[in-house]
């Protein structure tokens, strides 16, 4: 997958691109091309043509959302996660009602129009806890979004989280390869259940997010084939992809971190095969390239999610090592965001930022 190294011919190359573009169905081989024919010029081509596409869906602009952590106790245990269960030397952290509203709040006034309340999964939260947070922040703030990211439920609680008000859900599928699963999480945690949840977000009504880190340990072209052909079949709204970084007190500490330049092929990649879909130039992506966001949106990103938790837990929500958390890429920083975002031409827009719909 090292770009340049490759022997795929540009005329297979460009003819599997040509088909992705016009939104042809692509097989297993078309896909193995496009991933292994990665080179730098193609991979620019690409962007530029994964960006024209979003600008003519979304016009110039960025949507945002406000990143709410609101705790970092967690009853899984993947091996890849800086906050799963195993991992003691964690300082826990959890936020009550409040004080998320106190985020909320905070972030309307600096122009968020999503919060996205995003935790391990903490059996503190009972649904009837969820469903009064959610409920409290429809009630005081009805022009606003509200995206949960808490894992896996059963379907009663996810229709529990909707008709109290959630609009949207992050869960990303992680890999769409099982054996691939079962290589980053414990045996219990299965990736038919992760799927099956997938599938009950959509019918449920939800604007849903499915994605993967891209360098996980054990990813190769067939796995990310795999996502790629999930994704396509689920049709997600939103899809989240960021670089795995590896956490000093996980199984895979030792464990390469992702590349940053797969990653914002793979998003122009993705921007191509789901033309509408809101993907975020994630954190993840920030963290390995000081520049990540700005060439995320470059690739075909349309989305970013500063951190809108209180800065006394920022440090604690540490999915990796040496997570970006030092103001820019935070909330108080939207206006250096803004900066930045207009330099490249585009404008952070003020609404919700909802799917745009089908023409
Ligand atoms: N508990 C919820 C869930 O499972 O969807 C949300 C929280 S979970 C920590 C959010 C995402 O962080 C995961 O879906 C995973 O892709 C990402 N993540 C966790 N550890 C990571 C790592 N070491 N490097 C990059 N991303 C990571």
């Amino acid at each position: 997958m090292e770009p340049g190294k490759n022997k795929i011919e540009e005329q297979d190359f460009v003819k599997c691109a040509e088909r992705l573009i016009r939104r042809e169905h692509l097989e297993r081989g078309d896909w193995r091309i496009l991933l292994e024919g990665r080179t730098q010029s193609r991979q620019q081509w690409l962007a530029g043509q994964a960006s024209a596409l979003r600008d003519r869906i979304y016009g110039k602009r960025i949507f945002i959302r406000g990143l709410i952590e609101f705790t970092n106790y967690c009853r899984n245990d993947c091996f890849y996660c800086g906050i799963r269960r195993s991992n003691s030397q964690t300082s826990r952290y959890r936020l009550g009602k409040e004080e998320i509203l106190s985020c909320c709040e905070a972030g309307y006034r600096l122009g968020f129009r999503t919060f996205v309340l995003q935790g391990g999964e903490d059996p503190y939260y009972t649904d009837d806890r969820l469903k009064e947070i959610v409920r409290s922040i429809r009630q005081q703030y009805p022009d606003c979004a509200i995206t949960l990211s808490v894992g896996e439920k059963d379907r009663e609680s996810y229709a529990a989280y909707r008709k109290a008000g959630a609009d949207r859900y992050l869960l990303r599928h992680e890999t769409a390869n099982a054996a691939h699963y079962a290589m980053l999480h414990p045996k219990e945690q299965k990736l038919a259940d992760r799927i099956q949840c997938l599938y009950t977000l959509k019918e449920l009504g939800y604007q849903t997010g499915a994605g993967f880190m891209v360098g996980s340990p054990g990813q190769t072209t067939e796995t990310l084939i795999d996502d790629l052909q999930f994704l396509e079949e689920l049709q997600p709204e939103m899809v989240g992809i960021g670089p795995f970084l590896p956490h000093h007190g996980t199984p895979f500490r030792e464990e390469k971190q992702g590349s940053g330049e797969l990653t914002l092929y793979l998003l122009s990649l993705v921007r191509l095969l789901l033309p509408r879909v809101l993907l975020p130039a994630t954190t993840a992506l920030g963290t390995i390239d000081e520049k990540g966001r700005e060439k995320g949106i470059l690739a075909g990103a349309n989305v970013v999610m500063p951190n809108l938790s209180p800065a006394d837990v920022r440090g604690k929500y540490l999915l990796y090592d040496h997570k970006i958390c030092t103001g820019k890429e935070a909330a108080e920083g939207l206006e250096a965001l803004r900066n930045s975002m207009n330099a490249l031409g585009y404008e952070i827009a003020a609404d919700r930022g909802d799917i745009a719909p089908e023409c």
